[in-house]
Protein backbone atom coordinates (compact mmCIF):
# COMPACT_ATOMS: atom_id res chain seq x y z
CA UNK A 1 0.00 0.00 0.00
CA UNK A 2 2.02 3.10 -1.15
CA UNK A 3 1.46 6.74 0.16
CA UNK A 4 1.37 5.28 4.00
CA UNK A 5 4.24 7.14 6.33
CA UNK A 6 5.33 7.06 9.50
CA UNK A 7 4.04 4.73 11.82
CA UNK A 8 1.16 3.82 9.76
CA UNK A 9 3.16 2.38 7.18
CA UNK A 10 5.23 0.16 9.87
CA UNK A 11 2.74 -1.27 11.59
CA UNK A 12 0.90 -2.01 7.84
CA UNK A 13 4.28 -3.71 6.88
CA UNK A 14 4.54 -6.11 10.15
CA UNK A 15 0.99 -6.91 9.77
CA UNK A 16 2.00 -7.79 6.23
CA UNK A 17 4.84 -9.93 7.43
CA UNK A 18 3.09 -11.58 10.03
CA UNK A 19 -0.12 -12.57 7.86
CA UNK A 20 2.71 -14.17 5.45
CA UNK A 21 4.29 -15.96 8.19
CA UNK A 22 0.66 -17.29 9.01
CA UNK A 23 0.08 -18.43 6.05
CA UNK A 24 3.26 -20.58 5.58
CA UNK A 25 2.03 -21.88 9.46
CA UNK A 26 -1.07 -22.69 8.23
CA UNK A 27 -0.34 -24.41 5.50
CA UNK A 28 2.16 -26.92 7.02
CA UNK A 29 -0.67 -26.91 10.19
CA UNK A 30 -3.23 -28.23 7.46
CA UNK A 31 -0.17 -30.83 6.05
CA UNK A 32 0.42 -32.46 9.51
CA UNK A 33 -2.99 -32.15 11.09
CA UNK A 34 -4.01 -33.79 8.24
CA UNK A 35 -1.59 -36.96 8.51
CA UNK A 36 -2.01 -36.98 12.41
CA UNK A 37 -5.81 -37.12 11.76
CA UNK A 38 -5.03 -40.06 9.10
CA UNK A 39 -2.31 -42.16 11.62
CA UNK A 40 -4.73 -41.48 14.62
CA UNK A 41 -2.05 -40.30 16.42
CA UNK A 42 -3.45 -39.65 19.76
CA UNK A 43 -3.67 -43.49 20.36
CA UNK A 44 0.07 -43.41 19.72
CA UNK A 45 0.36 -41.64 22.89
CA UNK A 46 -2.68 -42.87 25.36
CA UNK A 47 -5.21 -39.49 24.45
CA UNK A 48 -8.61 -40.04 24.62
CA UNK A 49 -9.21 -38.31 21.00
CA UNK A 50 -7.65 -36.90 18.37
CA UNK A 51 -9.60 -33.39 19.41
CA UNK A 52 -7.90 -33.79 22.86
CA UNK A 53 -4.59 -34.01 21.38
CA UNK A 54 -5.25 -30.83 19.27
CA UNK A 55 -6.17 -28.97 22.34
CA UNK A 56 -3.60 -30.16 24.07
CA UNK A 57 -0.74 -29.89 21.61
CA UNK A 58 -1.68 -26.82 19.50
CA UNK A 59 -3.81 -25.12 22.09
CA UNK A 60 -7.26 -25.05 19.99
CA UNK A 61 -10.51 -24.38 21.49
CA UNK A 62 -12.46 -27.81 21.79
CA UNK A 63 -14.92 -26.46 19.11
CA UNK A 64 -12.05 -25.35 16.44
CA UNK A 65 -10.02 -29.13 17.67
CA UNK A 66 -13.27 -30.97 16.81
CA UNK A 67 -13.68 -29.19 13.08
CA UNK A 68 -9.96 -29.89 12.86
CA UNK A 69 -10.92 -33.76 13.20
CA UNK A 70 -13.85 -33.30 11.25
CA UNK A 71 -12.03 -31.64 8.44
CA UNK A 72 -9.34 -33.39 8.36
CA UNK A 73 -11.50 -36.57 8.25
CA UNK A 74 -13.46 -35.13 4.55
CA UNK A 75 -10.19 -34.63 3.57
CA UNK A 76 -8.70 -37.62 3.53
CA UNK A 77 -11.45 -38.70 1.15
CA UNK A 78 -10.96 -35.27 -1.09
CA UNK A 79 -7.44 -35.80 -2.28
CA UNK A 80 -7.43 -32.53 -5.17
CA UNK A 81 -9.19 -30.52 -2.26
CA UNK A 82 -6.32 -31.70 0.16
CA UNK A 83 -3.63 -30.62 -2.32
CA UNK A 84 -4.88 -27.50 -2.48
CA UNK A 85 -4.69 -26.93 0.85
CA UNK A 86 -1.23 -28.38 1.37
CA UNK A 87 -0.11 -26.52 -1.24
CA UNK A 88 -1.67 -23.43 0.33
CA UNK A 89 -4.01 -22.62 -2.96
CA UNK A 90 -6.28 -22.41 -0.58
CA UNK A 91 -7.04 -21.51 3.36
CA UNK A 92 -8.25 -24.15 5.67
CA UNK A 93 -11.38 -21.99 6.47
CA UNK A 94 -12.65 -21.49 2.76
CA UNK A 95 -11.74 -26.02 2.12
CA UNK A 96 -13.61 -26.72 5.95
CA UNK A 97 -16.92 -24.99 4.60
CA UNK A 98 -16.32 -26.90 0.86
CA UNK A 99 -15.65 -30.49 2.72
CA UNK A 100 -19.21 -30.47 3.53
CA UNK A 101 -21.46 -30.34 -0.43
CA UNK A 102 -17.81 -31.59 -2.35
CA UNK A 103 -17.76 -35.24 -2.49
CA UNK A 104 -14.58 -37.26 -4.70
CA UNK A 105 -16.15 -36.82 -7.84
CA UNK A 106 -17.11 -33.31 -7.85
CA UNK A 107 -13.82 -32.00 -6.38
CA UNK A 108 -12.26 -30.86 -9.52
CA UNK A 109 -15.35 -28.65 -10.67
CA UNK A 110 -15.76 -26.99 -7.02
CA UNK A 111 -12.07 -25.83 -6.85
CA UNK A 112 -12.05 -24.01 -10.40
CA UNK A 113 -15.80 -22.52 -9.46
CA UNK A 114 -14.16 -21.07 -5.94
CA UNK A 115 -10.70 -20.70 -6.56
CA UNK A 116 -9.48 -17.19 -5.57
CA UNK A 117 -12.28 -16.62 -3.38
CA UNK A 118 -12.73 -15.20 -0.06
CA UNK A 119 -14.68 -17.26 2.73
CA UNK A 120 -17.54 -15.52 2.41
CA UNK A 121 -17.62 -16.10 -1.36
CA UNK A 122 -17.28 -19.48 -0.99
CA UNK A 123 -19.96 -19.60 2.21
CA UNK A 124 -22.36 -18.22 -0.68
CA UNK A 125 -21.53 -20.15 -3.23
CA UNK A 126 -22.81 -22.90 -1.10
CA UNK A 127 -26.11 -21.52 0.14
CA UNK A 128 -28.32 -24.44 -0.29
CA UNK A 129 -26.43 -27.00 -1.78
CA UNK A 130 -26.33 -30.43 -1.09
CA UNK A 131 -23.75 -33.15 -0.17
CA UNK A 132 -22.94 -34.23 -3.79
CA UNK A 133 -24.16 -30.90 -5.43
CA UNK A 134 -22.15 -29.44 -8.34
CA UNK A 135 -21.55 -25.47 -8.37
CA UNK A 136 -24.37 -25.21 -11.08
CA UNK A 137 -26.84 -27.43 -9.40
CA UNK A 138 -30.03 -25.74 -8.54
CA UNK A 139 -29.82 -24.35 -4.75
CA UNK A 140 -31.89 -26.33 -2.46
CA UNK A 141 -35.69 -24.75 -2.18
CA UNK A 142 -35.76 -26.15 1.75
CA UNK A 143 -32.66 -24.33 3.25
CA UNK A 144 -32.01 -25.20 6.85
CA UNK A 145 -33.91 -23.98 9.89
CA UNK A 146 -31.91 -22.98 12.50
CA UNK A 147 -34.25 -23.78 15.71
CA UNK A 148 -32.75 -20.77 18.12
CA UNK A 149 -34.43 -22.57 21.64
CA UNK A 150 -31.62 -22.80 23.63
CA UNK A 151 -31.25 -26.05 25.22
CA UNK A 152 -30.09 -26.23 29.33
CA UNK A 153 -27.06 -27.93 30.16
CA UNK A 154 -29.33 -31.18 31.23
CA UNK A 155 -31.27 -30.79 28.11
CA UNK A 156 -28.68 -30.85 25.80
CA UNK A 157 -26.84 -33.35 27.68
CA UNK A 158 -29.71 -35.82 27.28
CA UNK A 159 -29.94 -35.11 23.54
CA UNK A 160 -25.97 -35.41 22.80
CA UNK A 161 -25.99 -38.69 24.34
CA UNK A 162 -28.59 -39.88 22.92
CA UNK A 163 -27.65 -38.59 19.64
CA UNK A 164 -23.94 -40.75 20.44
CA UNK A 165 -26.10 -43.80 21.10
CA UNK A 166 -28.36 -43.23 17.70
CA UNK A 167 -25.18 -43.02 15.93
CA UNK A 168 -23.17 -46.01 17.84
CA UNK A 169 -26.09 -47.73 16.63
CA UNK A 170 -26.25 -46.57 12.84
CA UNK A 171 -22.96 -46.66 12.88
CA UNK A 172 -22.12 -43.11 11.19
CA UNK A 173 -22.60 -39.53 11.95
CA UNK A 174 -26.20 -37.50 12.25
CA UNK A 175 -26.85 -33.82 11.64
CA UNK A 176 -28.76 -32.79 15.12
CA UNK A 177 -31.95 -32.54 12.31
CA UNK A 178 -31.08 -36.43 11.99
CA UNK A 179 -30.53 -37.14 15.14
CA UNK A 180 -34.05 -35.25 16.38
CA UNK A 181 -36.26 -36.67 13.65
CA UNK A 182 -34.86 -40.34 14.73
CA UNK A 183 -35.89 -39.62 18.52
CA UNK A 184 -39.06 -38.34 17.24
CA UNK A 185 -39.63 -41.57 15.44
CA UNK A 186 -38.96 -43.72 17.75
CA UNK A 187 -39.73 -43.34 21.37
CA UNK A 188 -38.09 -45.19 24.17
CA UNK A 189 -38.52 -46.14 27.73
CA UNK A 190 -36.26 -44.77 30.42
CA UNK A 191 -36.22 -47.07 33.14
CA UNK A 192 -33.49 -46.94 36.33
CA UNK A 193 -31.23 -49.30 34.41
CA UNK A 194 -30.66 -47.13 31.64
CA UNK A 195 -28.53 -44.85 34.01
CA UNK A 196 -26.07 -46.88 34.36
CA UNK A 197 -23.47 -47.32 31.36
CA UNK A 198 -22.89 -50.48 29.04
CA UNK A 199 -21.06 -53.11 29.88
CA UNK A 200 -18.73 -54.01 27.40
CA UNK A 201 -19.52 -55.79 24.29
CA UNK A 202 -19.52 -59.75 23.81
CA UNK A 203 -17.25 -62.30 23.58
CA UNK A 204 -15.58 -65.96 24.14
CA UNK A 205 -12.43 -65.15 26.67
CA UNK A 206 -9.95 -67.85 27.70
CA UNK A 207 -8.34 -67.56 31.05
CA UNK A 208 -4.98 -68.17 30.59
CA UNK A 209 -3.82 -68.87 34.13
CA UNK A 210 -6.88 -71.36 35.08
CA UNK A 211 -7.75 -71.94 31.35
CA UNK A 212 -11.08 -72.03 32.20
CA UNK A 213 -13.74 -70.75 29.39
CA UNK A 214 -15.30 -67.38 30.24
CA UNK A 215 -18.18 -66.75 28.14
CA UNK A 216 -18.60 -62.90 28.13
CA UNK A 217 -21.69 -62.00 26.02
CA UNK A 218 -23.15 -63.53 23.04
CA UNK A 219 -22.22 -63.37 19.30
CA UNK A 220 -19.64 -64.61 17.52
CA UNK A 221 -16.06 -64.94 19.40
CA UNK A 222 -13.26 -62.31 18.84
CA UNK A 223 -10.20 -62.74 19.19
CA UNK A 224 -8.49 -59.40 21.11
CA UNK A 225 -5.07 -59.02 22.49
CA UNK A 226 -4.06 -59.02 26.31
CA UNK A 227 -5.24 -55.46 26.75
CA UNK A 228 -8.07 -55.37 24.95
CA UNK A 229 -9.16 -58.40 27.38
CA UNK A 230 -7.75 -56.77 30.43
CA UNK A 231 -9.95 -53.54 29.59
CA UNK A 232 -13.37 -56.34 29.36
CA UNK A 233 -12.69 -58.18 31.90
CA UNK A 234 -12.76 -54.49 34.44
CA UNK A 235 -16.40 -54.37 34.05
CA UNK A 236 -17.82 -57.46 31.88
CA UNK A 237 -21.23 -58.77 31.57
CA UNK A 238 -20.77 -62.85 31.86
CA UNK A 239 -23.29 -65.39 30.56
CA UNK A 240 -22.19 -68.40 31.76
CA UNK A 241 -22.51 -71.63 29.53
CA UNK A 242 -23.06 -74.02 31.98
CA UNK A 243 -23.54 -73.96 36.04
CA UNK A 244 -20.03 -75.25 36.60
CA UNK A 245 -18.70 -72.12 34.34
CA UNK A 246 -20.95 -70.05 36.40
CA UNK A 247 -19.60 -70.68 39.36
CA UNK A 248 -15.99 -70.26 37.89
CA UNK A 249 -17.15 -66.70 37.00
CA UNK A 250 -18.75 -65.50 40.28
CA UNK A 251 -17.55 -62.42 41.68
CA UNK A 252 -16.54 -61.12 38.45
CA UNK A 253 -19.46 -58.78 37.67
CA UNK A 254 -19.64 -55.72 40.09
CA UNK A 255 -23.10 -56.04 41.87
CA UNK A 256 -25.32 -53.35 40.23
CA UNK A 257 -25.98 -51.04 43.51
CA UNK A 258 -21.89 -50.55 43.24
CA UNK A 259 -21.53 -49.89 39.38
CA UNK A 260 -24.43 -47.29 39.96
CA UNK A 261 -22.40 -45.53 43.02
CA UNK A 262 -19.37 -45.66 40.87
CA UNK A 263 -21.78 -43.62 38.24
CA UNK A 264 -23.02 -41.25 40.27
CA UNK A 265 -19.93 -40.44 42.58
CA UNK A 266 -18.18 -39.98 38.93
CA UNK A 267 -20.91 -37.70 37.12
CA UNK A 268 -21.03 -40.69 34.34
CA UNK A 269 -17.99 -38.71 33.49
CA UNK A 270 -13.94 -40.21 32.41
CA UNK A 271 -12.43 -39.15 35.29
CA UNK A 272 -9.12 -38.11 33.52
CA UNK A 273 -9.36 -34.27 33.77
CA UNK A 274 -8.36 -32.94 30.09
CA UNK A 275 -10.97 -35.56 29.13
CA UNK A 276 -13.73 -34.32 27.33
CA UNK A 277 -15.92 -37.48 26.69
CA UNK A 278 -18.93 -37.82 28.08
CA UNK A 279 -20.03 -41.05 26.27
CA UNK A 280 -18.58 -44.69 25.88
CA UNK A 281 -18.03 -44.47 29.88
CA UNK A 282 -16.54 -47.18 31.38
CA UNK A 283 -15.78 -48.48 34.63
CA UNK A 284 -12.57 -49.54 35.29
CA UNK A 285 -10.61 -51.59 38.71
CA UNK A 286 -7.83 -49.74 39.82
CA UNK A 287 -6.20 -52.63 41.28
CA UNK A 288 -7.32 -55.51 39.02
CA UNK A 289 -8.95 -58.54 40.03
CA UNK A 290 -5.96 -60.56 39.26
CA UNK A 291 -3.32 -58.54 40.90
CA UNK A 292 -5.37 -58.51 44.50
CA UNK A 293 -8.26 -55.71 43.71
CA UNK A 294 -11.73 -56.20 44.74
CA UNK A 295 -14.81 -54.59 43.90
CA UNK A 296 -14.51 -51.87 46.25
CA UNK A 297 -15.54 -48.25 45.60
CA UNK A 298 -12.41 -46.56 46.19
CA UNK A 299 -11.07 -49.24 43.21
CA UNK A 300 -13.40 -47.99 40.73
CA UNK A 301 -13.21 -45.63 38.64
CA UNK A 302 -15.11 -44.50 35.19
CA UNK A 303 -12.86 -43.99 32.16
CA UNK A 304 -14.04 -43.26 28.87
CA UNK A 305 -12.90 -46.42 26.35
CA UNK A 306 -10.53 -44.64 24.92
CA UNK A 307 -8.51 -43.99 28.29
CA UNK A 308 -9.59 -47.14 29.44
CA UNK A 309 -7.81 -48.40 26.68
CA UNK A 310 -4.98 -46.49 27.06
CA UNK A 311 -4.15 -47.29 30.78
CA UNK A 312 -4.51 -51.10 30.09
CA UNK A 313 -1.95 -50.68 26.85
CA UNK A 314 0.00 -48.61 29.61
CA UNK A 315 0.34 -45.09 27.90
CA UNK A 316 -1.73 -43.76 31.11
CA UNK A 317 -0.70 -44.51 34.67
CA UNK A 318 -3.28 -43.55 37.23
CA UNK A 319 -1.67 -43.63 41.10
CA UNK A 320 -4.20 -42.36 44.11
CA UNK A 321 -7.70 -43.25 44.68
CA UNK A 322 -10.99 -41.71 43.88
CA UNK A 323 -11.74 -40.43 48.09
CA UNK A 324 -7.85 -38.61 48.20
CA UNK A 325 -7.51 -37.83 44.76
CA UNK A 326 -6.37 -39.13 41.33
CA UNK A 327 -3.33 -38.23 39.70
CA UNK A 328 -3.46 -39.57 35.84
CA UNK A 329 -0.15 -39.04 33.63
CA UNK A 330 0.23 -39.67 30.13
CA UNK A 331 3.12 -39.68 27.56
CA UNK A 332 2.62 -36.11 26.77
CA UNK A 333 2.38 -35.33 30.19
CA UNK A 334 5.72 -37.48 31.19
CA UNK A 335 7.60 -35.78 28.64
CA UNK A 336 6.38 -31.84 29.30
CA UNK A 337 6.48 -31.72 25.54
CA UNK A 338 5.99 -28.14 24.30
CA UNK A 339 4.96 -27.53 21.33
CA UNK A 340 7.06 -25.39 19.48
CA UNK A 341 6.02 -24.38 15.79
CA UNK A 342 8.79 -24.07 13.16
CA UNK A 343 9.13 -20.80 11.45
ZN1 LIG B 1 -9.73 -51.29 33.32
ZN1 LIG C 1 -11.39 -40.13 28.86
Amino acid sequence: MDGLVGEAAEVHAALVEIGRARNRIECAEARWVVRAVELKLHLEIGMGSMSEYFERVLGYAPPMARERVRTSERLMELPLLRGEVESGQMRWTCARELARVVVPDTQEVWIAATRGMTLRQVEDALVGREEGDAPDSPRAQDPRTYLLDPFRGDELAAFRERKAELEGELGNRLTDGQAARLMAERSRGTGAADALPPRLPMMLYQCESCASGILLGQGSPIVLDAASIGRRVCDPRVFAASPEMLMRCKGIEIPTDLRRKVWARDGARCQVPWCRNHRHVEIHHIIELWNGGTHALDNLVCLCSAHHDAFHRGLLTLTGVPSTGLRFEDVYRRNEAVPVLVS
